[in-house]
């Protein structure tokens, strides 16, 4: 394997679900719903398949899906995109990254992380040759650390990767915070990736996307897919959003890892994107509702639960429970408990810092929430 990508082993969502399956354990780790995404977008793609869209697609998305993502994200945000020029389909939201990544960041710039951060943030960073730089977000609230990331920034800083609502900790950045990253940004002239996958995943405040700050459209790659705001996280259809200037780059990458992206999973995203509101109320007030069973549940087992305002992950404190780690807590929890958790020491630089903390998915019917909860109340 290539040097850079040598400290990297399969995935730890992998990892806990192939361990899951065989102890038979409820897999509360990779988040993925275990119910279907709904019927209209699935006939649109089954429907694009009889029409024989099923050659090659637009490399940069089919046109009918550019323009559905460029709708989007005018109700949104109140920003209007060229869907020819500034947006590029990808295949989900973790090409978008990469392509974002290899097509904007040089060898040895400087791109700086908020941790605990997604896995493949790191992995891509690395196979760009980037010069990782990590900020630490801290329980209970994982504020950003204005300060810390003032003296972070430097002149070899190209780069800010951030996610909101966030996974893992189903932080929401707030107003301030995304208007304080932005004028660093601006004062110090580096561009700001935002991966925002789960926007519609925002229970408690509303998701903002820092592309609406002032004077940073044109500094900003936003990124989102389909996936949990569509219970479709196997159809891999994402995309970026981005100025001309800064797509050039992210179109020219995507052209050479992907080329295209599947042609009647793009038929059937743009139908998914033309949702009436009303779908995206039902989304929320189903997602609200498990919310509540897994954090009640969690509490009375006796785990110390972090507040999460979006994305359907919720964080916990396992050290009630007596375990070394949170590798060790993980591992015990599947093997002897019949539960799947994700340790979340894998997404720090440096691994200590997660040592007390997992994270549980509600990204489940209620049924099995209630189980994987009843699990633990006998055998914890
Ligand atoms: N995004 C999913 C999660 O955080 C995992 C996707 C994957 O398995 N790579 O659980």
């Amino acid at each position: 394997v290539a040097k850079q990508l040598e400290q990297f082993k399969a995935t730890i969502f992998t990892q806990m679900s192939m361990l899951a399956i065989t102890h038979g354990a409820i897999n509360l780790g990779q988040g993925f719903p275990n119910f279907d995404g709904p019927e209209f977008v699935k006939e649109a793609a089954i429907q694009a398949i009889r029409d024989g869209n099923n050659q090659y697609a637009r490399g940069f998305g089919v046109p009918d899906l550019n323009i559905a993502i460029a709708e989007r994200f005018k109700k949104d945000t109140g920003l209007i995109v060229d869907p020819d020029n500034e947006i590029t389909v990808t295949s989900g939201c973790t090409e978008a990254i990469a392509a974002t990544v290899l097509g904007l960041i040089n060898p040895g710039e400087e791109v700086i992380l908020f941790a605990p951060f997604y896995d493949s943030y790191g992995a891509t960073l690395s196979m760009a040759g980037a010069n990782i730089k990590s900020i630490t977000l801290r329980p209970p609230d994982f504020a950003v650390p204005i300060d810390d990331l003032k003296s972070t920034i430097s002149k070899n800083t190209r780069a800010i990767l951030i996610n909101t609502p966030h996974n893992p900790t189903g932080k929401m950045f707030t107003r301030e915070e995304l208007d304080s990253v932005a004028s660093l940004c601006i004062e110090n002239d580096v561009l700001v990736f935002t991966d925002e996958v789960y926007h519609k995943l925002a229970f408690d405040m509303e998701h903002i996307s820092i592309a609406t700050s002032p004077g940073m459209f044109e500094r900003t790659v936003t990124m989102n897919s389909l996936g949990k705001s569509f219970s479709l996280t196997g159809w891999k259809v994402g995309w970026a959003i981005a100025p001309p200037h800064l797509m050039w780059g992210v179109r020219q990458a995507h052209t050479y890892i992907a080329f295209s992206i599947s042609h009647p999973l793009q038929c059937g995203a743009a139908a998914a994107l033309r949702a009436p509101d009303s779908y995206y109320v039902e989304l929320k007030r189903d997602y609200i509702a498990k919310r509540a069973i897994l954090v009640e549940g969690l509490k009375a087992v006796g785990f110390k639960v972090f507040p999460t305002n979006g994305t359907f992950f919720v964080l916990a404190d396992h050290t009630p429970f007596g375990h070394e780690n949170d590798v060790a807590f993980c591992e015990y929890l599947i093997k002897e408990i019949g539960v799947a958790a994700i340790p979340l020491s894998v997404f720090y630089l440096n691994p200590e810092e997660g040592k007390n903390l997992v994270r549980f998915t509600f990204c489940k019917d209620e049924e099995t929430i209630k189980a994987a909860v009843e699990r633990m109340k006998e055998k914890l």
